[in-house]
């Protein structure tokens, strides 16, 4: 990926400052920087963010070049999620054996959709990507463009709302959060799948090992799970439930191999625990319901 989103490498990116989006808290410890951005955390809650960020107009901009450069080809992101996507249709099925409505936000080029209408939702999603939105179009879904501001549903309109890897992406996920609520049936379920780097970051630089993880400005947020837990109850949100829920798979085989190795580990602790034990680190996905 280029260079430009750098802070300082770019002049026309304008950085603004935000309180905790959990807690409104504005006073923070920094944590480390990466990228040229500051990764703080919260004073009140431990909330990990990026402070200052780009603006929102900015950050849209950053966007439109950001998958193409991410992920090369879409057929290597259907194969990177293809145990998360499997696991979380299955959690679904249970909750919903007859289907219903589903809305994907950031559903990228729409691989987790495809599964689900073949299953028989109705399948509806969206995201900040003209590539991804074009091919999604392309094999048929119900997909438009644009962020939860942009795109006015109805309310009450789906049974669930899933976002794999764009929590951590979003400038005021609560907000995201309060949206998603009014547009979910009473009872709709929320399911969200996101990363957890600030424990890796801590081990590496206990080592010395210089990294991008945090991946500013680009992930805006790291939630660990009390963090998770927190905003969901603050949007109002109920019967929150963490799990481990399956490990992706890189391209690159090295990349590959600590990925399972983590994730199984993972799992087999949380197996053993009774789902009392979630591995700090690795991704998580979370279910809850609207109350
Ligand atoms: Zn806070």
């Amino acid at each position: 990926m280029n260079d430009h989103y750098k802070q300082g490498a770019h002049s026309a990116i304008n950085l603004q400052h935000v309180p905790c989006n959990i807690c409104g808290f504005s006073e923070e410890r920094l944590i480390t920087i990466q990228n040229g951005y500051r990764i703080v955390r919260c004073k009140g809650c431990g909330f990990v963010y990026v402070n200052p960020r780009p603006t929102a107009e900015i950050l849209k901009h950053l966007y439109l070049s950001y998958l193409q450069e991410k992920i090369e080809d879409p057929l290597l992101w259907d194969a990177y999620m293809k145990d998360i996507f499997a696991r979380a249709a299955d959690a679904l099925a249970r909750r919903f054996p007859k289907g219903g409505d589903i809305l994907d936000i950031g559903c990228g080029y729409g691989f987790f959709l495809s599964q689900m209408k073949k299953k028989g939702w109705q399948t509806c999603g969206m995201d900040v990507s003209e590539t991804a939105v074009s091919y999604a179009k392309g094999r048929g879904l119900n997909v438009t463009l644009g962020t939860l501001e942009d795109i006015k549903h109805k309310e009450s309109s789906f049974d669930v709302a899933t976002l794999f890897y764009v929590f951590e992406h979003l400038p005021d996920p609560l907000k995201a959060l309060q949206e998603i609520r009014r547009i979910l049936k009473p009872n709709g379920l929320l399911l969200l799948r996101v990363p957890h780097t600030t424990p890796i970051v801590r081990v590496l630089s206990l080592f010395g090992i210089k990294n991008n993880l945090y991946d500013p400005p680009f992930h805006l947020n790291d939630f660990s799970p009390a963090t998770i837990k927190a905003i969901l109850r603050k949007a109002d949100f109920d019967n929150i439930h963490i799990v481990i829920g399956g490990v992706t798979r890189p391209s690159s085989m090295l990349v590959r191999c600590v990925t399972l190795f983590f994730g199984l580990l993972a799992e087999v602790s949380y197996f053993l625990s009774f789902g009392r034990f979630l591995l700090p680190g690795v991704a998580k996905t979370i279910v809850a319901e609207k109350r």
